[in-house]
C-alpha cells in the first residue's frame, strides 16, 4: 500500500478529539502526532486496531507544542520511576519528541503493562523509550546511544525518506536470483546479493581478517554490476568480521541506505570495526579501506530489528530475523519475496546444540522454499565431542598447566567464544573454590561482555535471570582486565589464564602473547574455535613447530613453538556435522532446495550431497560469483 493511503486510513480511524496534527512514515512505523494524548488513551485498543488495519507499527507522539518544558518533565519522570529501577540517564530528544530513559532494571521503569510509561506520556507529553543499561560500564554502548541522540535530526530525515520508499505499491517481479559475492566454498567475506527486477538487497558484507591478501580478503563488490547507491537495503546476520567487516566501506563508496540487524549486532559491529582499523595498521600491515568517519555514518543508517518482527525492507520484500544460536544477536534471515512468490532463509552462522549462552537456532519458519545454509563443520568427519567432555578436557589441560606453574593462552574471538569460555571458567571456579588463578582478559573481550549484560533477553533464560538479579557471571572476581602494557608482567608473573583476541592468532593481543610465551614449554596454547586455513592458528594447530613472523624490525624471522599446543573441541558456536543434519531433519517446513556456503571447498560439497540425500531435495554448493535463478 502507498504511504499516502496508509496515512489516509490512519487519519480516518483516529477520533477527532485526539487532535492529530501530523501523520508520517518514519523507518518501520507510521508516526502519529497528537495534541490530546489523554483522548487517545481513552480507547485502550485503538493503537492495536490501527496496527492491525495497516499491518505496520504505530508510534504515537505528542505534538511538539504540548510538550512539557524539559526541566519540569525531568522532575516528573524522576518522581514516577521507582528508585529500584536504577536509572542511569534521562536524555531528551526533541527532534523525535522522545525521552530516552536508561535503567538497569528496565522492567521497573516500564511498569506493569507499561503503566509508568503511559503516565510519563500523559503527564509530560514526551514519548518515553526505555533502554537497558549494561551492568558493567561500556564505552561502546554509551557511544552508540550518544550518536543516535546527537544525530537525531539527520536520522529523522533519513528514516522518513526510507519510510516513504518502502511504503510503495509492490510491483510484480518476474524473476529472482541470488549471486554469491563472498563466503562461498570458503569461510570469510560472506556476502550474498538477492536481486529481483525491482529490489537489490545484500545479506552480510564481511572481510576475511585472517589474511592480508586483498584478493582473498574482500567480497566481490566490484562485480555487482550496478553502483552501491542502487542497493535498497543491507541485512547483517551477526557481528563477526566475516559477516560485517566490510560494511563501512559501502558507506565510504556511496551507499546511503538502511542497514538492518538486531540491536546487539549494532553495538558489537561498531566495536569490532573500530578495532579492525587498528588491526589493519598494526598487525596486517595493510591500509584500512575505511575510517572511523565511515563507521559513524554507518551507525546513522542502522535500523535495529528484534527477533520475530516482520518488517518491509523493500516494497516487495518482507524480512524477519530469527535466533541463530551462534553469538549474541545472531540471526537467520527469512525473506518473503513478492506476494508469496518465494521464501528464502539464509541461516547465517548457526548453532543447533547446547551452549551456556543461547537457545539453539530457530527451526520453524512460516514458509520456506530455498535454504542457504552454513557448513563450516559440514564435512563427514566433523563430529565433535559432547559438551560435558569438552569442559572436562579444557579444565584438565588448564589444571595440568597450572600444576607445572605455566600459563594458559586461549586465543578467542572477542565476541562469542570468549563469553562462553568465561562462563565455563566461572562455573569451574565456583565448584572449585580452591582454584584461585587469575583469568586475564585482553583486547575487546571485556567490552564485548559488557554489551551482553545490556541485552539479557538475547541470552538463555537462566543466564538472563542471573544478570537481572545482580549475579552476572561476567563479573567474576577472578577475571582481571589486562591493559596494553601489562602483557609482559602477566607473562612473567604467577600462573594464569589469558583470554585474548584474535581467535586465529592473526594479529591482536593473542599474537603478542604468543610471541612472549611460545618458547616456554611449561605454557599451553589452547584452541577453542575455528581456525581458517589461511591463518597462523591453523598452522600451529596442525603441528608446525617453527612459524615465520614479522619481527619488530620488519624482517621475517622464525618463532619456535616450544609450548604445549592443545585443542579443546566442542565449544564452537557453529553446529558440527551431526547438529547440521539434525537441524535439517527438524526444520519446518522442509525446503525445496538447499544451497551450502560458509565452509571450505570439500565441506560445502560434501554437506550438500548429504543434505540432498537426507531430505531428497535438490542440494548444491555454490561458488563465489556464481548466480542462481530461483524464479
Ligand atoms: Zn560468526
Ligand atoms: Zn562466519
Amino acid at each position: 500500500m502507498h504511504y499516502k493511503e496508509l496515512i489516509k486510513k490512519v487519519s480516518e480511524m483516529i477520533p477527532k478529539e485526539c487532535e492529530p496534527t501530523k501523520i508520517e512514515p518514519e523507518g518501520l512505523s507510521i508516526v502519529v502526532y497528537l495534541k490530546n494524548i489523554d483522548a487517545f488513551y481513552k480507547n485502550s485498543t485503538l493503537i492495536k486496531d490501527l496496527a492491525t488495519a495497516i499491518k505496520k507499527k504505530i508510534t504515537v507522539r505528542a505534538d511538539p507544542s504540548v510538550l512539557a518544558p524539559i526541566d519540569s518533565a525531568r522532575k516528573t519522570i524522576e518522581g514516577l520511576i521507582p528508585q529500584e529501577a536504577g536509572v542511569r540517564s534521562i536524555t531528551f530528544v526533541p527532534e523525535m519528541c522522545e525521552v530516552h530513559i536508561e535503567a538497569i532494571k528496565s522492567g521497573l521503569a516500564i511498569g506493569k503493562g507499561g503503566a509508568v510509561l503511559k503516565e510519563i506520556m500523559q503527564k509530560t507529553g514526551w514519548s518515553p523509550v526505555v533502554i537497558r543499561a549494561p551492568t558493567m560500564p561500556s564505552v561502546t554502548i554509551e557511544g552508540v546511544r550518544k550518536i543516535n541522540v546527537l544525530e537525531a535530526e539527520d536520522r529523522k530525515k533519513f528514516l522518513i525518506e526510507i519510510g516513504k520508499k518502502i511504503c510503495q505499491p509492490a510491483p510484480t517481479s518476474e524473476w529472482l536470483r541470488i549471486v554469491g559475492l563472498g563466503g562461498f566454498k570458503e569461510v570469510g567475506r560472506s556476502c550474498l546479493l538477492i536481486q529481483t527486477q525491482n529490489s537489490k538487497v545484500l545479506i552480510d558484507v564481511g572481510v576475511n581478517a585472517s589474511t592480508s591478501d586483498t584478493t582473498k580478503a574482500y567480497p566481490y563488490l566490484n562485480m555487482l554490476g550496478f553502483s552501491m547507491s542502487e542497493l535498497d537495503a543491507v541485512v547483517i546476520s551477526h557481528a563477526h568480521m566475516d559477516h560485517m567487516g566490510f560494511l563501512p566501506y559501502l558507506f565510504a563508496y556511496g551507499y546511503d541506505g538502511p542497514v538492518y540487524c538486531t540491536p546487539p549486532t549494532r553495538e558489537l559491529m561498531v566495536l569490532l570495526q573500530q578495532d579492525y582499523i587498528n588491526l589493519c595498521k598494526k598487525s596486517l600491515n595493510i591500509e584500512p579501506l575505511y575510517s572511523k568517519k565511515d563507521i559513524h555514518n554507518e551507525l546513522k543508517h542502522i535500523i535495529p530489528v528484534d527477533y520475530g518482527e516482520v518488517v518491509d525492507i523493500t516494497p516487495e520484500i518482507k524480512m524477519t530475523l530469527y535466533n541463530a544460536g551462534h553469538i549474541i544477536g545472531s540471526a537467520s534471515v527469512h525473506l518473503h519475496i513478492g506476494e508469496g512468490m518465494h521464501n528464502l532463509v539464509y541461516t547465517g552462522d548457526l548453532k543447533f546444540g547446547f551452549t551456556k549462552l543461547f537457545d539453539p537456532a530457530n527451526i520453524r519458519f512460516p514458509r520456506l522454499e530455498t535454504l542457504i545454509i552454513e557448513s563450516t563443520y559440514g564435512g563427514r568427519n566433523d563430529i565433535s565431542v559432547n559438551r560435558y567432555e569438552s569442559e572436562m578436557q579444557l579444565t584438565k589441560i588448564i589444571e595440568e598447566t597450572i600444576a607445572k606453574r605455566g600459563k594458559v593462552l586461549i586465543p578467542v574471538f572477542a565476541v562469542g567464544r570468549s563469553q562462553e569460555i568465561l562462563l565455563v571458567l566461572e562455573e569451574y571456579t565456583r565448584r572449585h573454590p580452591e582454584f584461585q588463578v587469575p583469568i586475564y582478559i585482553d583486547g575487546m573481550v571485556l567490552e564485548a561482555s559488557a554489551i551482553h549484560t545490556a541485552y539479557p533477553e538475547y541470552l538463555r533464560e537462566q543466564l538472563q535471570r542471573r544478570i537481572l538479579s545482580d549475579r552476572s557471571p561476567f563479573e567474576n572476581p577472578l577475571v582481571k582486565l589486562a591493559k596494553g602494557t601489562d602483557k609482559e608482567s602477566i607473562v612473567n608473573g604467577e600462573p594464569s589464564i589469558i583470554l585474548a583476541p584474535s581467535g586465529m592468532l592473526a594479529g591482536g593481543p593473542s599474537f603478542e602473547y604468543l610471541k612472549m610465551m611460545a618458547d616456554d614449554e611449561k605454557n599451553t596454547l589452547i584452541f577453542v574455535g575455528y581456525q581458517s586455513s589461511l591463518s597462523l592458528g591453523h598452522k600451529i594447530q596442525n603441528g608446525m613447530k617453527e612459524v615465520p613472523i614479522i619481527g619488530d624490525d620488519g624482517k621475517t624471522k622464525l618463532l619456535k613453538i616450544n609450548m604445549r599446543v592443545a585443542t579443546a573441541e566442542g565449544f564452537s558456536g557453529h553446529s558440527d556435522r551431526a547438529q547440521l543434519m539434525a537441524y535439517l531433519k527438524n526444520l519446518r517446513p522442509t525446503p525445496e532446495r538447499i544451497i551450502t556456503m560458509h565452509g571450505d571447498l570439500n565441506k560445502t560439497e560434501d554437506f550438500a550431497r548429504s543434505a540432498g540425500a537426507l531430505l531428497r531435495k535438490e542440494a548444491r554448493s555454490m561458488a563465489n560469483l556464481e548466480a542462481y535463478r530461483l524464479r
